[in-house]
């Protein structure tokens, strides 16, 4: 796939909600929402606003979560609440709930918002109506189907995903937070129409998988794409990486839409991390990806040294833009944050890089070894090519049994002296954030990463896990009717725009909800445990009960949810998509009207804030409500 000049402009929408900064995962905790409300206040001030559209973003429903997220597991964030821990044990235990993963005040309505912002994206690029979407407070890479980890309890990539599936036959989806992608790629692991390729520390780390022999199963053999890196990455060996691997991933999977995950976390700095990346050289795979000139959802994730984050999501959003902006940072709400120096850019540290360029080089040789098994050629495809895939599941062609995943069942160090741990030195000294939050300083707090044995209820677990994923993907496909309740799965935003009153630029950002509380829940102590999730599956045996995501059934009972979905071909005219998967022909996506129809479709009303360049108005109201 060529190049396209970078010179063109693209229509940008950019997905905030002023109440995102409020929620509060604990004293203590590494994830921090105010870092959304720091990069929206940044940008702001750069006066990026006057170049995109920015909506707020519909709460996501029940139904929408449920379309990946398992009934119950949904059920239950939306019931948990600090006050009402205690008769939740067993369920908390069972869902991950707890430690990594804390329950705070308005935690479903902070997976509300930060998925809303990923599948309004997902619509508008469905709709042709962007050509880059923005979501910040999406990226939450590692949630699963039922369980929470890693700070993630909704996974809005995986539910954009689906929602883009419903018009582009082909998502890519790529991850360059430092941890691995684990999440997105368990739900997409036998499927051929999403690739997921995550760039990420590998070795003693969490989440433990990302192995480079992780290359998805069944027809989604070949579909997952591990580079595993050492600690000290810098600029040019990313580079070095990221640019050819990416060039080869586009050539041979000619996806018609991506997702772009721009974990923070992989910068230098990062409390939590142990790259070396400079702003400019994560900011470069943005500014690579977008040469691809392809309909891209852009979504945030880890990232743990909060003024790098916002300083990284800035930059990238102007990158998206094309815009250039000074080094010398705007004076804003958070300004004293980004002392001493005030700059924009950040310098990366002299710290080893342990990445050689013999052990880069092997790994990319590995990798293209396995990318050339895909099928490329039109006349290969034709010759059902994804019939022999899934046979291959038995094949010896792979000695080393590639499908197997390997667990690491080591921990995560997070050791970190107390200075780089301590709240006040993320928030720029003070110790009182800016809604008002009290925040003591932390010490002595070692991070550990729990052992997982325990852990490993293993492959089974994950295999009927992606066995289900697959059917949620079909259904995600080829929605044509909802249960006849009217929660119908199928998701049509409306977008309507509203003038502004006159303001001034800060009153966008400090929108905050009052009812967001600062109690700190009580369960997270100083010490934050890591848990490993074990992923120590073979190869998922999918291949007689799975749903293929293209030659979907004509009616399915989605077992979840126990309603039925009547469902059609992904295309019902014919298989031609299918057939036509590994065209050569880059195929920018016209959708298919047999898709669009959803008569009992949620309706998601969405709010334009359009700026100009005197007056930003303060964030308004949206609304959601069932259509029809
Ligand atoms: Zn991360």
């Amino acid at each position: 796939m060529a190049l396209m000049g970078d010179h063109s402009k693209r229509k940008i929408c950019y997905y905030y909600d002023g109440d995102i900064g409020n929620y509060y995962y604990g004293q203590g905790h590494p994830m921090k929402p105010q870092r959304i409300r720091m990069c929206h206040n940044l940008l702001l001030n750069y006066g990026l606003y006057r170049k995109m559209e920015i909506y707020r973003p519909h709460k996501a429903s029940q139904d929408e979560m449920t379309r990946f997220h398992s009934d119950d597991y949904i059920k239950f964030l939306k019931s948990i609440r600090p006050d009402n821990m205690s008769d939740f044990n067993k369920q908390m235990q069972r869902f991950n709930v707890g430690e990594d993963c804390p329950v705070f005040d308005g935690l479903y309505e902070f997976c509300q918002l930060s998925t809303g912002g990923s599948i309004a994206g997902a619509v508008k690029l469905n709709k042709q109506a962007t050509d880059i979407a923005i979501n910040w407070s999406g990226g939450l890479h590692h949630a699963k189907k039922s369980e929470a980890s890693g700070f993630c309890y909704v996974n809005d990539i995986v539910l954009a995903i689906l929602e883009l599936l419903k018009y582009h036959q082909r998502v890519l989806y790529i991850d360059i937070d430092i941890h691995h992608g684990d999440g997105v790629e368990e739900a997409f692991y036998t499927t051929d129409r999403v690739m997921t390729m995550s760039f990420h520390k590998y070795g003693e780390y969490f989440p433990g998988t990302g192995d480079l022999r992780d290359i998805g199963a069944g027809k989604g053999k070949y579909y997952a794409v591990n580079f595993p890196l050492r600690d000290g990455i810098n600029d040019e060996s990313y580079e070095q990486v990221f640019q050819p691997v990416m060039s080869k991933v586009m050539e041979m999977f000619q996806p018609s839409a991506v997702v772009l995950q721009c974990g923070a976390d992989s910068l230098s700095g990062d409390r939590l991390g142990c790259f070396n990346l400079s702003l400019k050289g994560h900011g470069k795979c943005v500014e690579f990806v977008r040469r691809f000139n392809l309909p891209t959802l852009m979504v945030g994730g880890g990232g743990y040294t909060i003024r790098n984050v916002a300083r990284c999501w800035t930059y990238e959003t102007s990158i998206a833009l094309q815009t250039e902006i000074a080094n010398e940072l705007p004076y804003n709400d958070y300004f004293e944050y980004y002392g001493p120096d005030f700059k924009l850019h950040i310098n990366p540290s002299n710290m080893t890089n342990q990445n050689t360029t013999e052990y880069l080089d092997k790994i990319k040789s590995r990798l293209f070894e396995n990318l050339r098994m895909l099928p490329h050629a039109p006349g290969v495809q034709m010759a059902d090519i994804v019939d022999d895939a899934l046979k291959e599941e038995s094949d010896d062609e792979d000695k080393q049994n590639p499908d197997e995943r390997i667990s690491i069942r080591a921990s995560d160090k997070r050791i970190a002296c107390d200075d780089e741990f301590s709240d006040s030195e993320d928030e720029g000294g003070r110790t009182t954030t800016a809604d008002g939050q009290k925040k003591n300083k932390e010490s002595n707090r070692t991070k550990r990463m729990k052992l997982d044995d325990e852990k490993n209820s293993a492959s089974t677990s994950t295999t009927t896990s992606v066995t289900t994923t697959v059917t949620t993907t079909a259904s995600a496909a080829t929605v044509v009717g909802g249960a006849g309740d009217g929660t119908g799965v199928a998701v049509d935003a409306k977008d309507v725009k509203v003038d502004l009153p006159k303001d001034t630029i800060n009153q966008i950002s400090s929108t905050s909800s009052s009812s967001t509380s600062t109690a700190n829940t009580p369960q997270q102590s100083a010490t934050t445990t890591v848990a490993t999730s074990s992923l120590t599956t073979t190869a998922p045996s999918t291949s007689n009960s799975t749903i293929d995501p293209i030659k979907a059934p004509t009616a399915v009972v989605d077992s979840s949810s126990n309603s039925q979905i009547t469902m059609v071909t992904a295309n019902s005219k014919s298989d031609a998509p299918l057939v036509a998967k590994q065209d050569k022909a880059p195929s920018t996506s016209t959708p298919p009207p047999s898709l669009t129809t959803n008569s009992n479709a949620t309706s998601l009303t969405n709010t334009t804030i359009t700026c100009t360049t005197s007056s930003v108005s303060s964030v308004v109201e949206s609304s959601e409500h069932t259509a029809q």
